[in-house]
């Protein structure tokens, strides 16, 4: 008699691949940076995922350039750790150089060099030789634009022009990571759609983009997200949708009559709830104390009812820089932001 056949084992189950997790594209943990007793950089953390694009905005002093400068691994922390792509500034910057591109806020003093020059300047210090270079050089000049002016003096170019130089610069050697100091500042609003076009391609693109600006509205359209710091500290992060709903006591609303515009200061002084803020010809901006739909509904009704003759009404949309300065205020007077959370992540 045959023994039993031994139940056939299960074949093993198929392996799963590892799947490579990347690593932030930059990772910044509890970074400190002092002049002398002054706290530049005050305990900043955050990450910012690969691909995202994040709006970098604070205050003049606030401690932006000191941080981007750490991370552009031209300057050292006092204390904390920053990786770009998983590597460490500190220890590996030859290594972060190659994956970072630095738009700094000015292209610097050079005298009587032309764009290509200054362009292929930079390509030769990354490295690149010969027709490689050349190449590099080409691409982009043609990507920023600058190939008509390629012969121009540096030192003679518009500031949109020399903004689209530093850009190319920083392009050079095809980085992973952008990190552009300010690029709108200065400029012209027809050479600041150029330039959000260009990011907005360079983002569409896989790149990792970190700006800051102090032009809030148009950060808000460009970014994924916003890291707001202040006095070296972080105070918000998340979209900009998100601050515009998450601050604010108040809804502001402008009102077009038919009638008499002053009737409706005058209805506004007898109303609870409602301020004037602003008489105008036709009309007025009201102020209601609440964001509750039911609120503004019951005194845009009552308003009608109470004989005010009505043509438009339309709710304001919250400027992200009413959102920024309402947070401001509120750590000045100690209370904790709305939004603020310690150990940020940015888009991750
Ligand atoms: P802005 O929007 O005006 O460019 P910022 O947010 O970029 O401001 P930082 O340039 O980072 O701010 O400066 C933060 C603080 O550190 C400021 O008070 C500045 O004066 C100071 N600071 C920056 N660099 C140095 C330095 N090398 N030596 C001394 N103080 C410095």
């Amino acid at each position: 008699m045959s023994a039993a056949a031994a139940p056939a084992e299960s074949p093993p189950p198929p392996e799963t691949p590892a799947v490579p997790v990347k690593p932030p594209a930059i990772e910044v943990r509890d970074l400190h940076r002092f002049f002398g007793s002054l706290k530049a950089v005050d305990g900043i953390s955050f990450t910012v995922a690969p691909g995202q694009v994040v709006g970098f905005v604070g205050a003049n002093g606030a401690g932006k350039t000191t941080t981007m400068r750490i991370i552009a691994t031209l300057d050292y922390p006092n204390r904390g750790i920053v990786k770009v792509c998983g590597i460490d500034v500190v220890q590996y910057p030859a290594l972060v150089r190659h994956r970072i591109g630095w738009m700094p806020d000015s292209f610097g003093t050079y005298d009587n060099m032309t764009v290509v020059e200054y362009l292929d300047f930079f390509a030769r210090a990354l490295g690149f030789k010969g027709e490689e270079r050349a190449a590099r050089v080409r691409d982009v000049m043609d990507f920023t634009d600058l190939t008509p002016l390629a012969d121009r003096l540096i030192n003679k170019l518009s500031k949109g022009m020399g903004q689209r130089l530093c850009l190319g610069r920083a392009l050079i050697h095809d980085p992973d990571v952008l990190i552009l100091d300010e690029p709108a500042a200065g400029l012209d609003p027809k050479a600041r759609v150029e330039l959000k076009h260009l990011i907005r391609i360079l983002a569409d693109d896989g790149k990792t983009v970190f700006i800051s600006s102090h032009i809030l509205s148009e950060l808000g359209e460009m970014c994924d997200s916003l890291l707001f710091i202040n006095r070296g500290r972080v105070i918000h992060h998340g979209s900009a949708e998100s601050l515009k709903q998450t601050t604010g006591a108040t809804t502001v609303v402008d009102v077009q009559t038919a009638g008499d515009p002053e009737k409706i200061g005058e209805w506004a002084q007898l109303s609870p709830h409602v301020t004037l803020k602003e008489a105008r010809k036709r009309g007025a901006r009201i102020e209601i104390d609440s964001v509750d739909p039911e609120v503004i509904a019951g005194v845009l009704r009552r308003m009608v009812n109470d004989g005010i003759p009505v043509i438009e009404f339309h709710r304001e949309e919250r400027k992200l820089e009413d959102a920024f300065i309402e947070i401001l205020g509120e750590m000045e007077k100690g209370a904790p932001s709305p939004v603020q959370q310690p150990g940020v992540s940015v888009g991750t």
